[in-house]
């Protein structure tokens, strides 16, 4: 079918009459993708079959990623790449007269996930299947994937995402798997042989139904699996209210929650994760049991990892199956489940951190409460006979405390491993955050920086960078991505430095006509692409940057005999719809860019470009045009952050705070290849305990600071005064809790450093080249060779001779 292009053109025609019941000319270009797509998960088919008989036949130890988000991004392109078929599809296409790009265009970019953590998930399955390691991503088939963003005069409107409107062709749905998720009801215990047994009764039941989409490796035969779960109502349901019972069951995995690192502590969510983690772990012990019988060495041969808190519930999930359906002690159950699970930490902001009301929980889950109340007494036990008396230790440390249910702690105790995931990020976690829990059980702590798959960011991403680097270094790189190294050798050839200008060219090229096409504003290819792409989020500081755009637009009005190289600001994110700061945010932006853009003497220097629906397919069109990638979040809270690694990888220059990756980035390519400020992240967590900021202070003597808080409020937009009112007290009256005020002097003055050093055009391009050759330790291969070797203890798996 793919064996050259001349069958697959033949393949491809028949096959589009037979699936659409149309001839070629009537064909719309969605039939195309549907007829493509289906031809390539056959295509995979033998590849997954053969996967999984080896893993059954090998009997490795499997690890089970469980993540309530996967930020997956279009499949079509990225699976022929891996596959390695995709120059014969494109030239069979052309010869079709179809362009392969349009008929990717019409696959919906599936927006399981909010943002960075979601989207490391779906970076961490690609490695797994390209590194050969057995490992199966659990997630949710959310119906609606995170909304999609439209903008109406200036502020942010959410429409319902609607991936699955025309199907959906990676996935196979396999009902034989379902399996049922207990809510509600009440424990009865029972003594039996002398023990007690406890039985959930008069539960109400839902089917989780498992969606399987194959994790295509790259040039490998291993294709692993990313089971996705549906709520569905039983068929013989003894429920009077029908249809509420429906409805209330389709609700579990209707929406996916549109808040990043921000607790929504609503029960339907809880749901959500107990759906999730009961599925799931009653179809890794399915699997587990086709082939043993004995679970008390579960952890020998399978690993099961948590991406945050969300899935916590694995813990008691895990113990309720060993002791209540299998029959194992609780001493031989706690064995098993603390050396199967582990866990990553995400974020340190306490809004983030999952607490759940008992009230909430324990009619909901009535009998994994109960199981968690007996691992909090245990623990709590051990912290007495190590801590006599000191209550105060023992409370802060507790998994039930004050009413709450903290995930954080659940998920602590019941692991083997908790990672942060960055350097600083895990130093803060043992030193302050998690501080207790470290001195308790200091081997359980550890680092896994973050990482990006260079099959998406790079390969998929940025052809034309990618032909560059090959014929520059060779392929070897491809497979290993640290190989990225040898492109230094090349630094003094001037021909590298130009073809690399012009690959940057092309690329801002080609975002330029998008933005023309969508925003209808025209862009200076000249001018320094500077962009900030991400969730909008105070701590991430996009306010920092829009303060730095307004001190221009003043010194260009003032004195007409300023000069700067030309700059472009291009902005991307999504608010959360009830994050009310956030979204003024959104709206300041495009107040800034009406004033810039239409101002006929400023626009010729600066404009502002705010991209609407920031999203996978979105983003793999802004890295590769970036000149300058701001990463300027208040020190010590961004916890890795990973757009930055794909800027870095892009060969985009680094505006950044002394922050989660930026750091290890500073470190790899040296000081005098990125751009830094701020105060760092002990200055950051010193004034948070001493309380000595007073952004008011920075207000009153800096006079550029004073100038554009003013302008928030004063007229200078054309909106109402009071439509900035919320953003100007967030720094004055609320005391700039992000200390934007705090970092302005800093930040202006680097920016003026990368406004000329963009001048020495040969020593920028250097510069973007040495990022490039340094972003291999940025693979998410190195950092799953990581969790494979230190945490899961896994190997790869090869097809033998
Ligand atoms: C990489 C990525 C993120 C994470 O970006 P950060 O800058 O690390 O916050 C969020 N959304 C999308 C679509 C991404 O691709």
């Amino acid at each position: 079918m793919f064996s050259n292009k001349d069958s697959f053109k033949e393949c491809f025609l028949k096959r589009l009459e037979s699936m659409c019941g149309k001839g070629f000319e009537e064909s719309t270009t969605r039939d195309k993708y549907h007829t493509l797509g289906n031809m390539v998960r056959e295509y995979i088919s033998s590849k997954w079959i053969e996967t999984n008989e080896r893993y059954r036949s090998e009997s490795q130890k499997q690890v089970y990623y469980l993540s309530i988000e996967f930020l997956l991004g279009r499949l079509l392109g990225q699976n022929l790449l891996n596959l390695q078929i995709k120059d014969i599809v494109e030239e069979g296409l052309k010869e079709l007269n179809i362009s392969l790009s349009e008929i990717e265009e019409c696959e919906s970019d599936p927006a399981l996930g909010n943002g960075g953590l979601g989207r490391l998930a779906a970076c961490f399955l690609d490695s797994l299947a390209t590194l050969n390691l057995p490992g199966h991503g659990y997630g949710i088939r959310y119906k609606h994937g995170l909304f999609d963003q439209k903008i109406v005069d200036g502020y942010q409107v959410e429409l319902p995402e609607q991936w699955l409107r025309h199907g959906n062709v990676w996935e196979v749905r396999k009902p034989d798997e379902s399996v049922e998720i207990s809510f509600w009801g009440r424990v009865e215990a029972s003594t039996h042989n002398g023990g007690l047994t406890f039985k959930h009764v008069d539960a109400q039941k839902v089917l989780a139904v498992p969606y399987d989409m194959p994790v295509v490796g790259f040039e490998v035969s291993t294709v692993n699996t990313l089971r996705l779960w549906n709520a569905e109502p039983e068929t013989f349901s003894p429920h009077q209210d029908i249809l509420s019972y429906k409805r209330e069951t389709e609700a579990i995995t209707d929406f996916l929650y549109p808040d990043d690192t921000y607790d929504e502590g609503k029960i339907l969510r809880l749901k959500q994760q107990y759906f999730l983690v009961s599925a799931s772990i009653q179809s890794i012990i399915a699997s587990f049991k086709k082939e043993r019988s004995n679970l008390r060495e579960l952890h020998q041969h399978v690993a099961i990892h948590i991406n945050d808190t969300h899935p916590a519930m694995a813990v008691p999930e895990l113990m309720r199956i060993l002791i209540d359906v299998e029959g194992l002690s609780w001493d031989e159950a706690w064995e098993v489940t603390s050396q199967t699970v582990s866990y990553t930490n995400h974020t340190i902001l306490a809004e983030a951190l999952e607490k759940w009301p008992i009230h909430l929980f324990k009619p909901l889950l009535p009998r994994i409460y109960m199981i968690i109340e007996e691992i909090n007494e245990r623990f709590c036990a051990e912290l007495w006979a190590k801590y006599p008396g000191d209550w105060h230790r023992i409370e802060h440390m507790a998994i039930i405390a004050h009413g709450l249910v903290k995930m954080a702690h659940l998920a602590i105790v019941g692991s083997s491993s908790i990672n942060g995931v960055a350097k600083i990020h895990s130093n803060i976690l043992k030193n302050r955050e998690m501080k207790s829990f470290y001195e308790f059980y200091p081997w359980k702590f550890n680092n896994k920086t973050n990482g990006i798959s260079h099959r998406r960011w790079l390969l998929k991403a940025n052809p034309e960078l990618t032909a560059l680097i090959k014929n520059t270094i060779g392929e070897e790189w491809v497979r290993s991505p640290e190989k990225l190294i040898d492109l230094k050798n090349h630094l003094h050839q001037s021909s590298l430095i130009e073809q690399f200008a012009a690959v940057k060219r092309k690329r801002k090229e080609i975002l330029a006509n998008k933005i023309a096409e969508k925003n209808g504003i025209i862009v200076d290819l000249d001018s320094i692409f500077d962009v900030q792409v991400k969730r909008l989020h105070a701590y991430k500081r996009q306010l920092l940057n829009v303060l730095h755009i307004m001190y221009l637009y003043n010194r260009l009005k003032e004195d007409v005999n300023y000069t700067i190289q030309p700059r472009t600001f291009i902005f991307g994110a999504k608010a959360s719809p009830t994050y009310y700061y956030a979204k003024k945010i959104i709206k300041l932006i495009h107040s800034l860019a009406e004033k810039v853009n239409k101002d006929p003497r400023v626009s010729k220097v600066i404009k502002v470009v705010f991209m609407e629906n920031y999203r996978v397919s979105l983003a793999e069109g802004i890295f590769p045009a970036a000149d300058v990638s701001e990463q300027i979040s208040t020190a010590s809270k961004e916890a890795s952050g990973t757009g930055n690694m794909k800027f870095m990888m892009n060969g985009a220059l680094t505006v950044g705070t002394l922050d989660g990756a930026n750091i290890e980035m500073m470190e790899e390519i040296g000081k005098e290849n990125i751009f830094t400020f701020g105060l760092t992240a002990n200055d950051v967590l010193k004034y948070e305990e001493n309380g000595r900021y007073r952004s008011m202070e920075y207000y009153h003597h800096d006079q550029r600071i004073r100038q554009v808080v003013d302008q928030l409020t004063n007229g200078f937009f054309s909106e109402d005064e009071g439509e900035f009112e919320s953003i100007a007290d967030s720094l004055l009256v609320q005391n700039d809790q992000y200390f934007v005020l705090r970092d302005f002097a800093s930040y202006i003055d680097v920016q003026e450093k990368v406004g000329l050093a963009y001048q020495d055009r040969n020593d920028w391009y250097e510069k973007a080249l040495i990022n490039i050759s340094h972003s291999g330790l940025f693979s998410s291969d190195r950092t799953i060779s990581q969790y494979a070797d230190d945490i899961w203890k896994i190997s790869p798996s090869y097809v033998k001779g």
